[in-house]
């Protein structure tokens, strides 16, 4: 319902107009606002409309039918939280009532999970990086193949941030080859001051043909301590979590638990891509870095408090459990196209659809700046023309769809099987129109 402006030439009262719209569940305030904006534009009718948009504006669940697992625009790795409205032990010991440690809980589990002797958690990959730089190399150089000064989505450029953390970059290599002694060579030489050598995983782009980058056991080597930035946070190549072991498309993404087992002295990553977890940035290895790190001023400013932290855990103890294959990302990367062809036929039973809504085979990825190239076979719908914006008006959620060439497209890899119904509906209501 629109409030109408009647027969009445004055326009309505703000606040008798905000008062129309209580039935939309938005705040007095919010409403207030929205029906100033409407008689400020001269279209009090137009209230109602506002308020929607405006409510539409709110974080809320998207069904993700892009077919990218990690979506950084629709927050990255699907994950159910629960959280009782408690105090919690964050940072009590429990054993002797003691002041406790917010490491204990999350950190030490993912040490455990990793194979690493010690894990801290901060707000984000970033953070990681970033506080790696300045608790282990402020002031110092930090070795970094020419081939690996990336920028990693908006605004974050590893030289800037080398920069911000006080230490400075020393290049090394070249863009296609980076060998072992371009490091040693930058390591003898004084005038750097090398303290770190820093190996980011080449995680949004790839380099071919005449290239050479070295290992992280030659590096790992050297005299200095090794960071590695693996970025997507898979834990182990072999994924022992899904059945099948893991799916071909995996094969060229390195591990946290491999990496360190090469040698490197410290793994980062972000909780929220390949380990399925909540919006996290993790650096694990060798107790006494890790130690400086979690000691450093900026953690302080960087570390996550409990909600994070407990869902961070509950995601690790899954993975101790052997039961990752339930987590919702790995739920969704592990189904085999059958799998998906099923559902789509299941849809397309349950619900009413025009002839021209088409099972199709289509092909996923991985996304969130991990895995680039890499190919996912899936399965899922095609529509001809572009419904991109009458599937994000979906009810009971927004259904996020591909258009390419003028054909929208539906995978069902990025959707979680208790959405299939809410999907044909939407599918259905497409074609009837
Ligand atoms: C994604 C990524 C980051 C940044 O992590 P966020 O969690 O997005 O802050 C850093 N390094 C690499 C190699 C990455 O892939």
């Amino acid at each position: 319902m629109t409030p109408s402006e009647g027969s009445d030439r004055r326009p309505p009262s703000v606040d008798s107009l905000a008062r129309q719209l209580a039935h939309t569940g938005l705040p007095h305030p919010l409403l207030v606002d929205v029906a100033r904006e409407a008689i400020a534009a001269g279209a009090p009718a137009s209230a109602g409309v506002r308020a929607e948009e405006l409510r539409r504006r709110f974080l809320a669940p998207v069904i993700n039918a892009t077919g990218v697992l990690l979506h950084t625009n629709l927050g990255r790795a699907p994950l159910q939280v629960d959280q009782p409205a408690s105090y919690s032990n964050l940072e009590l010991d429990l054993a002797s009532g003691e002041r406790g440690s917010r490491h204990d809980h999350a950190g030490s589990l993912l040490a455990r999970a990793a194979g690493a002797e010690r894990a801290v958690v901060v707000n984000n990959g970033a953070a990681a990086v970033m506080l790696t730089l300045a608790a282990l190399a402020r002031g110092r150089g930090v070795a970094v193949s020419r081939g690996e000064l990336v920028q990693l989505g908006g605004g974050f450029r590893l030289p800037d941030v080398m920069i911000e953390s006080g230490a400075h970059l020393v290049e090394v290599g070249t863009t296609n080859r980076t060998t072992v002694a371009d490091y040693s060579g930058s390591l003898d030489d004084p005038r750097h001051d090398v303290g770190l050598v820093l190996k980011v995983h080449q995680s949004n782009f790839r380099i071919v043909g005449f290239t050479e980058a070295a290992t992280v056991t030659e590096l790992a080597a050297l005299d200095v301590p090794l960071a590695v930035d693996l970025g997507s946070g898979l834990l182990d190549v072999a994924t022992p979590w899904l059945r099948g072991g893991p799916p071909s498309w995996l094969s060229s993404e390195p591990a946290v638990r491999q990496t360190l087992a090469a040698g490197a002295d410290l793994v980062i990553f972000s909780g929220d891509k390949l380990l399925g977890g909540p919006q996290a940035g993790i650096i694990a290895g060798r107790a006494d870095l890790v130690d400086l790190c979690a000691q450093h001023p900026l953690y302080r400013a960087m570390r996550p408090g409990s909600l994070v932290l407990g869902a961070l855990q509950d995601v690790v103890l899954t993975y101790l459990r052997g039961d990752a294959a339930q987590l919702p990302l790995w739920a969704m990367a592990g189904a085999t196209v059958a799998d998906l062809t099923q559902r789509a036929d299941r849809i397309r039973v349950d619900h009413a659809m025009g002839a021209d809504v088409r099972t199709t085979d289509l092909v996923a990825v991985v996304g969130g700046g991990s895995a680039p190239g890499v190919e996912i076979p899936s399965w899922g719908f095609e529509v001809p023309g572009d419904h991109a914006a009458a599937l994000r008006r979906a009810e009971p959620l927004p259904i996020i769809a591909r258009v390419r060439h003028r054909r929208t497209t539906v995978d069902l890899r990025t959707v979680a099987p208790e959405h299939d119904a809410a999907l044909g509906h939407a599918l259905a209501g497409l074609s009837a129109s």
